[in-house]
């Protein structure tokens, strides 16, 4: 089995990782599990798989590894996979999220074809089954409050007391569950609970609560209903229905997966589908619960569910994550039992792989510090060629303008450089990418003694092709024609924590907001950029030379003005390690 990063360790940095595998060799424990079952053709031969978000927010990267899985089965072992919304809970539901969730999966690349499914289809079968399990003796209303059946319940080490209402017999608990459903009762007056063992030393089997009275409207079936199942009980049969084989989900369900196999034992016949669990993704400084996400739009902290710096899907698509990249990472970090902590970095890497492929190039600056050529003729303008991707000739050429005065990089000059500064100083020379060698002859400053702007001499023969092209610069800078470029919005991002949560499960929302990086969103104004630019569609990507991979923000952009957001930088530790290995 080849090693991976993410087996077995609390935490693991890019630094201790081993060599970057090819894809479709990362472990998979799941998938290893549904081929000795299809061996032994269990579920005559069938693979049904299910991604069952619950509509209470928008879909974040963890959830991206677990579409990934479910549908990755599906497609690799011939079988289906539903999406089915596990929407048994109305007071935190919303068709908003139900929404944002199908753009979600569809963009990353998946289909349910035909199998979308909610689990408020099947209140009706589950009230059944409700009643079946009364009828066998099995379930009993209870009339403790939720504190008492709290306080009923036991410990770890000492195990619970019977309920006074166990013993009701089924015709008077099959009365009261009609009552109940009927409306008779107000909220927490009465539950439906499962007649297991109370001294089980598994708590999930100490005659859990099946079903709540809830007066409140449902976003799918109104007021139809006012009693709820849990998610426990809904959950099993749900995928019984639906005839899923392989239940897969993650770790903190280990401990609810006897209470799965007793509700299918006692109520499904044929083919019960099994529940598996998987160790969930957490990433270095990135919050992975919908709670806490949720908890930063509402306070404001971000934009909105789809703010860029958000890990949600939705946030990282309108970042210029490509799904390719996603999908690419999740299938490198492996389907495992133990808990860990995957470092960012890699998602940063497999994003700019796919981006250095695809993104066409372009320049832009930031922050632009105007150098005239005071030899270069004061009207002319000429068109220089810059191919759009150096490795593939296909994606053709551009023509870009090149007048007496340009923009450079603010930090691309220094008066009084540090050695080894091989950007344009005074009495230095720099080569302009797809144009002419110049050497820095003067300066001029603003009132506050700040360099306002620079003079230079070119040099007309170092043009691409021209007898001095070859001759030896140390550095190469971007630049666009003053005049000629056009007035762009860039928004520069960093993570939106410092660090990353000690144990993300527990965080408090406190924790959370002394935690958050001040410096998380730069906007840049006054960026100028090459006149192409401003014909640049929503969602388009490029690498502008030497700043990193951007894309055109879908959102905030005017007609003519597009606003650009930085996907990720060059800056490439993840290879450089690789590499070094
Ligand atoms: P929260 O982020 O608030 O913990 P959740 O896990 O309850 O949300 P669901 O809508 O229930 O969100 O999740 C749908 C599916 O995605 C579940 O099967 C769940 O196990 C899986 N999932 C959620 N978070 C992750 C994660 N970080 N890594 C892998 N799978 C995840
Ligand atoms: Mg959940």
């Amino acid at each position: 089995m080849p090693a991976f990063f993410c087996y077995n360790q609390v935490k693991l940095k890019a630094e201790e990782a081993p060599a970057i595998e090819t894809p479709h060799t990362a472990a998979n424990f799941i998938y290893a599990i549904i081929r000795e079952d299809l061996k032994q053709n269990k579920n005559a031969g069938r693979v049904h798989t299910r991604f069952p978000p619950e509509p209470n927010g928008y879909l974040h990267i963890g959830h991206a590894k677990s579409i990934c899985l479910n549908f990755g089965a599906a497609l690799e072992f011939g079988g289906k996979c539903n999406l089915r919304f596990d929407d048994t809970n109305p007071a935190k539901e919303d068709t908003e999220y139900v929404d944002s969730i199908r753009a979600d999966v569809r963009w990353l690349g998946f289909d349910w074809e035909d199998r979308l499914y909610y689990a408020s289809d099947y209140f009706p079968r589950l009230y059944d089954f409700a009643c079946r399990l009364i009828e066998k003796g099995l379930a009993y209303v209870c009339d403790l409050s939720a504190e008492e059946i709290r306080a009923y319940r036991g410990t770890l080490t000492e195990p619970g007391r019977e309920s006074p209402y166990r013993e009701r017999s089924a015709a008077e608990n099959m009365d009261l569950f009609q009552r109940m459903r009927a409306g008779e009762f107000p909220n927490g007056a009465r539950v439906l609970r499962a007649r297991i063992d109370m001294a089980s030393p598994n708590l999930n089997l100490r005659d859990p609560v099946l079903y709540r009275i809830l007066h409140q409207a449902h976003h799918r079936t109104g007021d139809a209903w006012c009693i709820y199942p849990l998610y426990d009980f809904a959950h099993p049969l749900s995928d019984a229905i639906e005839g899923v084989t392989h239940s897969i989900c993650t770790m903190e369900f280990e401990d609810h997966r006897p209470l799965y196999d007793w509700l299918t034992d006692n109520l499904i016949e044929e083919n019960p589908p099994r529940q598996y669990e998987f160790a969930r993704l957490d990433l270095t400084c990135t919050i992975m619960s919908k709670r806490l996400l949720r908890h930063l739009v509402e306070e404001g902290v971000v934009s909105g569910w789809d703010d860029p710096r958000m890990p949600t899907l939705s946030g990282l698509r309108r970042r210029g994550y490509t799904p390719e990249a996603i999908r690419n990472f999740c299938e490198r970090i492996g389907v495992a039992k133990a808990n860990s902590l995957v470092d960012t970095a890699l998602l940063e890497y497999c994003l700019r792989e796919d981006l250095n492929r695809r993104a066409e190039r372009r320049m832009l600056v930031l922050r632009p510090l105007k150098v005239v050529i005071d030899n270069y003729p004061p009207e002319q303008i000429e068109y220089l060629e810059a191919e759009n991707h150096p490795d593939s000739p296909e994606a053709g050429v551009r023509l870009i303008p090149f007048g007496r005065e340009i923009y450079i990089e603010n930090e691309d000059f220094m008066e009084d450089p540090p050695k080894k500064y091989f950007r344009l100083r005074p009495g230095g020379e720099v080569r302009l990418k797809h144009a002419y060698i110049i050497t820095c002859t003067d300066l001029v400053r603003d009132d506050a003694g700040r360099v306002s702007e620079v003079h230079c001499l070119y040099d007309p023969l170092s043009k691409s092709g021209g007898p001095n092209a070859g001759r030896k610069v140390r550095g190469t800078l971007h630049w666009v024609a003053a005049r000629e470029s056009v007035p762009l919005e860039v928004r520069l991002y960093d993570s939106l924590l410092q660090d990353a949560p000690e144990n993300p499960e527990a965080e408090e929302d406190g924790d959370l907001f002394s935690r958050l990086n001040p410096a998380s969103l730069e906007v840049c104004r006054e960026c100028r950029g090459e006149p192409a630019l401003a014909a640049a569609g929503p969602g388009e990507r490029f690498q502008f030379l030497r700043l990193g991979y951007f894309c055109a923000d879908s959102r905030d952009a005017a007609f003519g003005h597009p606003v650009f957001n930085r996907i990720v930088g060059l800056r490439d530790t993840w290879a450089k390690i690789a590499q070094a290995q």
